[in-house]
């Protein structure tokens, strides 16, 4: 396992109707596990909500949730997450 780049997708959650309370939500019963802070590599913030996104240098059209904060979830670029803190959403 390492850290990965990763990028948001803000159309899936919209497209499968997500809340992103309810992601979060479900990360953490998967995981049995409390997201305290942000999953993202250097971010020192909450974790506020499940965020959606896809690994920017695989040509995959898989889609994982990770817990983020609400100014990751709103990055435009590529930013760093552990990979095995990703679940894998079913499409
Ligand atoms: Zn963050």
């Amino acid at each position: 396992m390492a850290f990965i780049r990763v990028k948001n997708d803000k159309i899936t959650l919209k497209k499968k109707l997500l809340k992103t309370d309810e992601v979060l939500k479900y990360w953490e019963n998967k995981k049995d596990e409390n997201s305290i802070m942000c999953k993202s590599r250097y971010c020192q913030n909450n974790t506020s909500l499940g965020g959606c996104i896809f690994k920017s240098d695989s040509k995959s059209d898989k889609r994982y949730i990770v817990p983020i904060c609400s100014e990751c979830s709103n990055k435009n670029e590529e930013f760093e997450v552990w990979e095995n803190d990703l679940i894998l959403i079913n499409n």
